[in-house]
Parts: C-alpha cells; structure tokens; sequence
C-alpha cells in the first residue's frame, strides 16, 4: 500500500479530523488548508481548521469564515499538518496534533522532518498546495472552483505570482486548466500577491531606508522592531514580502530581514542563485528552501545580524 493509500485509509476511519499550518501562515499554508477543508467535506467529512490567526487577504477564500481559534475536541481521531516542516513550527496548535490518534503531514519542504505517523512530502513541489493537487486528484476529489481557488491562491504566494525557480511544467498545466474552468486567475492574482495594506507600505518604507549591503553588495540586510510594527498598527502578514525588496536589487545573492517579535528574532533569507539559504538556517536551528529559508534566533537584533553574517560569509 502506498503513503496515499494509507493517508485515505486513515481519512476514511476519521470521525473527527483537525487540519493545522505553521505560525504566520503565508498564502500557502491558508489556501492548503481550506483546499483539503474543502475536499475533506467534499469526501463526507466534517474536519476542522484551527488557526489562530492570519492575514485579511485570505478571508477571501472558500471555507475561511470556518477556521476556529480553538477547540473543545481535545483528541481528534486525525491530525493533518499541512506546508509545515517541523513540530516546533506548529506552535499554538502543537497540542491538537500530538494528541491526535493519527498524525499526518503533507509538505514541501526539503528540511522536513517527517513528523507525522504518514508524511507525504515532496520538496521538488513549488507549493504545498501543489503537493495536495497531486494528492486530491489521487483520492478522485473533484477539484472544483472552490478548491481551485485555495490551491492557486497557495501556488501563486508561494511562486512569488509563478516567478520562483520552483515551478514547474504541472503549474502551468494546472493554470491552464483553471481558467478553461472559468476562474479568474488574474483577480485571485491581484487579491492575494499585488494588493499590499497601509501598514505593509509603512513597514516596507521602513525597512528600505535601513537597508545596508555587505560582501560587495551581494548581502542585503534590514529588520523591523515591535515599536515598528506598533507605531503602524501592523497586524497579521503586514512584514510579508520586506525580505524581497532587498533580494531584487541588482548585485544582491543574498537578503536578510529580521522581525522581533515575542518568540525572538524572527529570520527571513531569501537568495538568486547559488546560495543555498535553506543549508545556512539549518546549521542556525531553522530550516526552508534552497532559495528561501528562515529561523528564529533567541538574542537581540544585532547579535543575530552578527551570527548570520557569519555564517553567510562562509557561502558567498
Ligand atoms: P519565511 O521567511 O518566514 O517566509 O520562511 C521561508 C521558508 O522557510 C518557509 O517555507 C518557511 O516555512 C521556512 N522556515 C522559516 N522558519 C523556519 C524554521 N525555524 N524552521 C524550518 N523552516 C522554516
Ligand atoms: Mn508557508
Ligand atoms: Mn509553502
């Protein structure tokens, strides 16, 4: 029996089924989750999503409205883990999946440490949403313009709007294939990659003013404080796409940005081409992708601007 045929299995035994994501959940994590919301309810089941919290600009999504804080199931019969490479990144939600009967994980990142009783992970992926695609179509769910929607949205965030090295020939396909379904590939385009709010603005303007370059310019470095985000009334996703504005600039292999936040020094590093970021975090205690990778670090601003200096140093 393969992974899938497992994974199926366990889904079709489930009576209570929980589906979790990392903390700060990007466009991917969100459009996983409602897209296996979706097809699990598509399938008979009633699952929930718990997210704490996450950026406005998924409320758009199909299934959205339903995603719970909490809940008062405290042993699901299953757990499925989706875009998440470690336990640790669970966080707030740990709890729900080590206490589940069943645990299951379906990613995309090569860092993953195959925490689940199942774990479906295939790193060559350009997104998580991607992975499910493939693992939706395996179990005959009908990919309809609901779901189509949450894995796009996933697809698009995570490809940086199909730009990424990531893609691959099966994106395309399946592009091509939602707008002969009628979705409108470029309004989801413009809702979940193009529309930035205020506080995004602020905080970006922030960081470029900050911006200094190291190695001959080909490391970019900023960060962003707590006073910062307070003093623009940032909320969830407002520090996303900080860490591009650096990695764009002409010379540059290598961005860095660093958030504080009540966890640490939250690290981002994104990179062009040679520098493989996701080798630099593990070596730190993190993790990702060759081109995009990130780690927390316990320690001030500028001890962590030092560490991974440092580290970089070595690489470029
Ligand atoms: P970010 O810079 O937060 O957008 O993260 C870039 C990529 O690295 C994402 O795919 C994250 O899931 C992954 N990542 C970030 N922090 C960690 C960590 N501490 N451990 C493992 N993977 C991480
Ligand atoms: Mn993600
Ligand atoms: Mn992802």
């Amino acid at each position: 029996m393969s992974t899938l045929d497992n994974i199926l299995e366990e889904i079709n035994n489930a009576n209570t089924i929980v589906i979790l994501t990392h903390e700060n959940p990007d466009g991917d994590a969100i459009g996983s989750a409602t897209a296996l919301y979706n097809s699990l309810k598509q399938m008979g089941k009633n699952p929930d999503i718990i997210i704490p919290e996450y950026p406005r600009t998924f409320e758009f999504l199909p299934g959205a409205d339903e995603i719970k804080k909490e809940s008062n199931i405290e042993k699901y019969d299953l757990a499925i883990s989706v875009d998440c490479a470690t336990i640790k990144m669970l966080n707030g939600f740990v709890e729900y999946f080590e206490n589940a009967k069943v645990k299951i994980s379906i990613d995309h990142h090569s860092t993953n440490t195959m925490f689940g009783d199942y774990n479906y992970v295939s790193p060559d992926a350009p997104a998580c949403a991607q992975v499910l695609l493939v693992v939706l179509e395996y179990f005959k769910v009908e990919i309809t313009k609901e779901i189509g929607t949450c894995i796009l949205t996933g697809i698009i965030t995570d490809t940086g709007g199909f730009k990424y090295s990531g893609v691959t020939a099966e994106t395309f396909e399946f592009v091509a294939w939602l707008l002969n379904k009628g979705i409108n590939v470029s309004k989801v385009y413009r809702k979940v990659l193009q529309t930035k709010t205020r506080a995004n603005f602020e905080l970006n303007r922030l960081a470029s003013d900050r911006l200094e370059f190291f190695e001959n310019g080909k490391v970019a470095f900023t960060y962003i404080t707590k006073e910062d985000e307070e003093k623009v009334n940032a909320e969830s996703g407002d520090h996303e796409g900080i860490v591009e504005t650096g990695r764009d600039i002409e010379g540059v292999e290598v961005s860095i940005f660093i958030r504080q936040t009540d966890k640490g020094c939250k690290v981002s590093m994104r990179s062009n081409e040679y520098v493989n970021v996701s080798d630099v975090c593990l070596l730190l205690g993190g993790g990702g992708h060759i081109h995009a990778a990130g780690v927390t670090l316990q320690c001030t601003i500028e001890q962590a601007k030092e560490k991974i200096l440092r580290q970089i140093k070595s690489v470029i």
